[in-house]
């Protein structure tokens, strides 16, 4: 670290950054309280600091915004536009308007609200962290009581603490590490432990300085709005007098480019296989392990087969009990992107007859009905498999 304000300049800083937000936040839905929710707290609101509290003292005053509009917003915010997220978390309150109303919802419900978002294994924690904050009345506002919830880590229980309950509590997340990067002249990113630490210890600092959950969520904001990672706004920025990137002219080479992590290309078959079934016509899913890739995500199965003879062995060999079904080439090629791995899949249709290979398919595989399938398959994969089958799915 070379410069940037150190303990005594950091409470001037983090004031100049909050009275900023205060004045130029965007309007966000989980910025407003739930008509129904009551609680008090909002766009500008402002609950009283707690700097100097203990972290994990539970407070007395009201939230400074309601935790479960937090929470909801903070997981779908992960990997995903803000201007995406709108959209999503509005249709989410209108289903789920509170902690209580989605703890009661079946998985099949959460998943269909949370579809085309991606990392389905979020929506599974939110409903398993729901029932569980649901059956002890409410939130917890201590950093370790939040991270003790399913699906809730570091920087989560940090938002919820610091801005929900106001509790001086860090966060962390990409958009702080390139403030932060810039400010202090730190020119390496949080992947060793001491530089993880470095930043944390940062981001500790800021959140002790001055009204918590102003301050988060100001670095935030600056880091969306202005500390953009390219061409950065620092004639508007509240923090350019105390930026040391600022000072040297450094903005573009801060933070160092993060090593690409190599895509892996996925060449196979994907198989769609169809019965007769006592309520019609049936389609064969699959559900792939925690070690497997698309962990937990319904899904026509996937063979990594280079050709058709490969792909029938591969399917004798996972389905014994379907060997007999003939594999057909379908013209359809299903390409498509999943975090870092590139699919190009060759799609196979089999036919089976009435009720066939009902009774000993090995774990994981399924027979739903067709008429299902828009509801069942929420990864947008199993979707355009599904889209490329056309009628004859119907
Ligand atoms: S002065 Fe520029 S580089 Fe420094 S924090 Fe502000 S926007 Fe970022």
């Amino acid at each position: 670290m070379s410069a940037g304000p150190r303990a005594e300049n950091v409470r001037a800083a983090a004031e100049a950054l909050s009275a900023w937000f205060a004045a130029n936040q965007r309007e966000l839905p989980w910025r407003r309280p739930y008509a129904g929710s009551g609680f008090a707290g909002g766009m500008l609101a402002e609950a009283p600091a707690q700097s100097g509290a203990s972290a994990t003292t539970a407070i007395k005053t009201p939230p400074r915004r309601d935790p479960y509009r937090t929470w909801i917003s903070e997981i779908m915010l992960q990997q995903t536009q803000v201007a995406t997220v709108i959209g999503y978390f509005n249709r989410w309150m209108e289903r789920f308007p509170d902690v209580d109303s989605l703890a009661r919802a079946q998985e099949s419900e959460v998943l269909e609200a949370w579809a085309g978002l991606g990392y389905y294994s979020r929506a599974r924690n939110v409903l398993v962290t729901a029932r569980e904050v649901s059956a002890r009345g409410g939130f917890p506002s201590s950093r370790e009581e939040l991270l003790g919830l399913k699906g809730i880590g570091e920087y989560t229980a940090g938002a919820i603490a610091s801005l929900a309950f106001d509790l001086p509590e860090p966060i962390l997340d990409g958009n702080l590490v390139r403030v932060f990067s810039r400010v202090y002249g730190m020119d390496f990113l949080p992947d060793a432990k001491e530089q993880k630490a470095a930043y944390w210890d940062i981001a500790r600092a800021w959140a002790l300085a001055h009204k918590p959950g102003l301050v988060n969520e100001g670095l935030m904001e600056l880091g969306a709005l202005v500390c953009s990672p390219r061409n950065p706004a620092c004639d508007a920025c509240p923090l350019a007098a105390f930026c040391s990137a600022r000072a040297a002219g450094s903005q573009d080479r801060l933070p160092p480019a993060k090593a690409r992590k190599q895509s892996v290309d996925v060449e196979g078959y994907v198989v769609a296989a169809f019965r007769s079934g006592a309520a019609g016509l049936e389609v064969l899913l699959y559900t792939p392990g925690k070690e497997e890739r698309l962990a937990g995500l319904l899904t026509f199965p996937i063979f990594d087969a280079g050709d058709l003879p490969g792909l029938r062995m591969a399917w004798k060999s996972a389905l014994p009990g379907l060997a007999s079904a003939a594999l057909r080439p379908r013209t359809a090629i299903i390409s498509h992107g999943i975090t870092h791995h590139r699919y190009r899949l060759r799609v196979a249709e089999a036919r089976l007859g009435a009720r066939e290979g009902g009774a000993d398919l090995p774990a994981g595989y399924t027979w739903a009905p067709a008429g299902e399938m828009h509801r069942l398959l929420v990864s947008s994969l199993p979707r355009k498999v599904w889209e490329a089958l056309g009628p004859i799915a119907g």
